[in-house]
């Protein structure tokens, strides 16, 4: 099987007054993980539930609750660090982050900061032009999520909702190896679309249920190369961290923004502060949110209610060996098995509905590349226009194959196929009994084309002498033979048929 091969995009430069800088971004993607109960409690973590109706006593800081961890949030943060090649900690512990905030009633974090329960990993992190750049995972850690305090609904109070509180989140951490704007976006879309092949995360950005803090530095070129070498910091500039962020197209240009204003403040000849700031979209501007000097002493320690976690190597084993087939290797596999293109493959593999779908129409019609092009741009185009998704797809696998295959058996036109597509998309039924009921069928019978070939030849004696000299308008034969046959001539047929009368 062919691997994959990728060349690494160039890192592009911002030319500042003083030369030319390069960015350095490192992301803490917040990824709450699929699961109906919460990381330490029985209670649901259904989105969109009446407020603070899933709180258990543990979750809304009761006294003497004690947490129980939920087995299944430790297995679907180790599937999702099997599925970003990762170690697997077989030993890691739950800390305590202490701070008080409304919507925190514990008053302390339950996180894992000595000893998280994935290690090293790494993200091949495509960006659509025939590059890739691998991103190195630092580590990932569980941890319990806060509350929602709501200020917007009465002009003097503020509420709390808890049903989030102590939902379990995967903190997703990268290395600085993320090179620009762009990068950030596709290493969000890669890790999303990771999770959702596991079934680990939904990745739904709407719902807050995958956010990230995006670490921004800039530094000059040949630094970062520096880093690379020996991996000390000392050559990167000093980060600020973008909070919170849950839209793609607003990480990108919160980079945009934060590279500019760190390069002005140097070349200003100042120093830009370590410190985490906030973004706002409506004037597009990032704003210091507090600064290291004044952040938190969270004092932390580990939590003296929860043993270690200590997991099993077969039980990790096992996980892994029932993980589905991740996007690079389904995408991989089309490309091999289908003959795709590199950008087909990766559209048809964005989502695995969208996967099966392509793969059960390229199965049943025995031709991966025409199926390839019927979904992509047949069925998806219409799909979009509705906004709907794959799976309310009125088209199934099935009648889409029997489409393509009366393509390939030459029963009809690419013309035709588009119109009986319309017809089954919107009325359903059976490619081939449309075909046959609204004789729709491809005229291959050469005697009747060859009928209606002399019929327009007979009519048209100047363009007949024309087409002799130039042999390049048989073209208007042809289409007027279409014409009198609407459409459901075989064009193969009718162009030789014209050729050979043209040159009688
Ligand atoms: P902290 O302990 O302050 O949270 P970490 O070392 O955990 O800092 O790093 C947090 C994030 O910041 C990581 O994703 C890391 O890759 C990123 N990061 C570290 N240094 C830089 C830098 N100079 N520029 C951009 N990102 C950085
Ligand atoms: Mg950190």
């Amino acid at each position: 099987m062919l691997d994959l091969i990728y060349e690494t995009p160039k890192v592009k430069t911002i030319s500042g007054a003083t030369g030319d800088w390069e960015l350095v971004i490192g992301m803490e993607v917040h990824a709450q993980v699929s699961t109906n109960a919460k990381l330490f409690s029985g209670a649901s973590t259904l989105f969109g539930a009446e407020p603070n109706s899933n709180v258990a006593f543990v979750d809304a800081g009761m006294p003497g609750m004690l947490p129980v961890i939920n087995e299944e949030c430790v297995a679907q943060a180790v599937r999702t660090g099997l599925g970003l090649k990762a170690e697997i900690n077989l030993f890691s512990a739950f800390d305590r982050k202490n701070y008080f905030y409304p919507d925190l009633p514990q008053g302390y974090q339950i996180s894992q900061l000595y000893h998280p329960i994935v290690g090293e990993g790494e993200v091949l992190v495509e960006l659509g032009d025939g590059t890739a750049r691998t991103v190195r995972i630092e580590r990932i850690h569980l941890e319990q999520d806060a509350g929602k305090s709501i200020h917007d609904m009465d002009p003097h109070m503020s509420f709390v909702d808890l049903n989030r509180t102590g939902v379990a989140l995967m903190e997703i951490v990268s290395r600085p190896d993320i090179r620009g704007p762009e990068e950030a976006a596709a290493y969000i879309v890669k890790l999303r679309q990771i999770m959702r092949y596991l079934g680990t995360c939904d990745g739904n950005m709407q719902n807050g249920n995958l956010r990230a803090d995006v670490n921004v530095s800039v530094c000059r070129p040949g630094d970062y190369e520096k880093y690379q070498a020996t991996q000390d910091f000392g050559h990167l500039g000093t980060r600020c961290e973008i909070k919170n962020m849950n839209s793609m197209r607003f990480i990108q240009m919160a980079i945009d923004y934060e590279a500019k204003r760190q390069i002005a403040i140097l070349e200003d000849g100042g120093s830009v502060d370590q410190e985490t700031r906030l973004y706002d979209p409506d004037k597009n501007e990032t704003r210091s949110m507090r600064s290291k000097e004044e952040a938190h002493d969270y004092r932390y320690f580990p939590d003296p209610d929860l043993l270690p976690l200590e997991i099993e190597q077969a039980w990790v084993d096992d996980l892994g060996a029932k993980l589905p087939e991740l996007p690079d290797a389904k995408k991989t596999r089309f490309i091999n098995d289908f003959g795709l293109s590199d950008y087909d493959a990766s559209v048809l593999t964005a989502d695995t509905a969208d996967a099966a779908y392509f793969e059960a129409v390229a199965e049943t019609a025995g031709d991966g590349k025409l199926a390839a092009n019927w979904v992509i741009n047949e069925l998806f185009g219409r799909l979009k226009k509705e906004d709907h998704e794959i799976s309310e797809s009125p088209v199934s696998p099935a009648q889409l194959a029997g489409i393509i295959k009366l393509i390939k058996a030459d029963a009809i036109s690419g013309k035709i196929a588009k119109d009986l597509f319309e017809i089954v998309y919107t009325e359903g039924g059976d490619p081939d009994a449309i075909v046959e009921e609204r004789g729709m069928k491809q005229v291959t019978d050469t005697g009747a084309i060859e009928a209606a070939v002399d019929e327009i030849i007979a009519a048209n004696p100047a363009q007949v002498e024309k087409a002799k000299e130039n042999p390049k308008l048989a073209g208007w034969f042809v289409g007027q033979v279409m014409k009198a046959t609407s459409g459901k001539a075989n064009p193969k047929a009718v162009n030789q048929l014209v050729a050979k009368k043209l040159a009688e």
